[in-house]
């Protein structure tokens, strides 16, 4: 299905941000073009609620969420990114891994199953994509992926 990158990544954000009990704000930085992709909805949201619950998770109070993209070639680069307690550089690609959770007792605190990642870069992979983490221990996280954006015409149709 072909959506308007923008449209589709801000409803997502407006989902969470309307039902979020959490006291963390939530910052855009989306540009105003629209970027079309090609992707399975369903799965990309998935996807993304996924990022966006681990930075909600390890978010502290009065926290700031980031959420931006930005073009490179012929992909998208999405971003999301918190002010929690980060990630030990050797786990970093680790995270990506089945079941796999940086800190036992904190994850089990936390919940989960340590799945989240591991599907995202499946269903980020079948689309053509890349995702990958930067972080720095007490600062916080900041995940990225790419997808592959259509060119399209100024004059589109109904893609909604
Ligand atoms: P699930 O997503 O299945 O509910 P989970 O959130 O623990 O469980 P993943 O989403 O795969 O699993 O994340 C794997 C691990 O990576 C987490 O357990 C956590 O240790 C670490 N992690 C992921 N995102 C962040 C983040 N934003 N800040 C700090 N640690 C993170
Ligand atoms: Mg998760």
């Amino acid at each position: 299905e072909v959506v308007e990158f923008n449209r589709f990544f801000e409803r997502i954000i407006d989902r969470f941000e309307m039902s979020k009990s959490q006291n963390v704000d939530f910052i855009r930085l989306l540009p105003e073009q629209s970027y079309f992709v090609e992707i399975d909805t369903d799965k990309l949201t998935q996807v993304i609620d996924n990022i966006i619950s681990n930075a909600m998770k390890y978010s502290p109070d009065g926290g700031y969420i980031r959420f931006g993209f930005t073009v490179q070639d012929t992909f998208l680069k999405v971003m999301i990114s918190d002010d929690g307690m980060g990630i030990p550089k050797e786990n970093l690609t680790r995270i990506f891994d089945r079941f796999y959770r940086v800190d036992r007792a904190r994850a089990r605190s936390m919940g989960g199953t340590g799945l989240g990642l591991a599907i995202a870069k499946e269903m980020i992979q079948a689309h053509g994509g890349q995702i990958w983490a930067e972080s720095e221990e007490g600062h916080g996280t900041t995940i990225f992926f790419t997808l592959p954006y259509q060119e399209m015409d100024d004059e589109v149709g109904d893609w909604d």
